[in-house]
């Protein structure tokens, strides 16, 4: 097998390992935005960013606008966060809310950056997701509801947890010291 064709299959395990299924109930409650209200609806942020969809068009990048606002998935180990191992933030590219520390940025394999936590519980909201015929949960910022990515249950201790992300939807903030 020569090079090319292991990457190949390599990033073919990778996006399998990625949209593995996920078992009902794992993961923090599903929650769906704007499901009509309620008796149990989730609460919603007061600081909303909510935007027309031409006015999201034209403040983000192509890719940024597939991957947020299309729920589009960028390629494995072809994005910016993937390998970085700096210390800092990653906010969301929508409207700049932090949501990930690198200090629980891990290595999964998968050619995506990795959690296993957010920053806080109300900096993200999941919901699931039945499209491409699987069962998955999907992550949004709780703030503009960008797809950000998907949520597994094989993330490493103490949560178990593991966000796999686009880094399309991030922006990376370096701490400086
Ligand atoms: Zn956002």
């Amino acid at each position: 097998m020569n090079r090319r064709r292991l990457l190949g299959a390599l990033a073919g395990l990778a996006l399998a390992a990625c949209t593995r299924r996920v078992p009902e109930g794992v993961g923090p409650a599903a929650r769906e935005p704007g499901d009509g209200g309620g008796a149990g609806m989730a609460v919603q942020r007061r600081d909303r960013v909510v935007l027309p969809e031409d006015e999201w068009r034209a403040r983000l990048t192509p890719d940024q606008y597939r991957v947020t606002r299309q729920g589009g998935t960028e390629p494995a180990f072809r994005n910016a966060y993937w390998d970085n191992h700096a210390p800092g933030q990653y906010h969301c590219v929508g409207c700049d809310l932090p949501l990930f520390d690198s200090d629980a940025k891990f290595d999964s394999g998968t050619g995506w950056p990795s959690f296993s936590a957010p920053l806080a519980d109300d900096v993200v909201i999941t919901h699931e997701d039945r499209s491409l015929g699987m069962v998955r949960t999907e992550v949004r910022c709780a703030r503009c509801d960008a797809h950000l990515g998907h949520l597994f249950p094989d993330g490493p201790a103490p949560t178990g947890l593991r966000y796999c992300l686009n880094s399309a939807a991030l922006t990376f903030v370096p701490r400086d010291n």
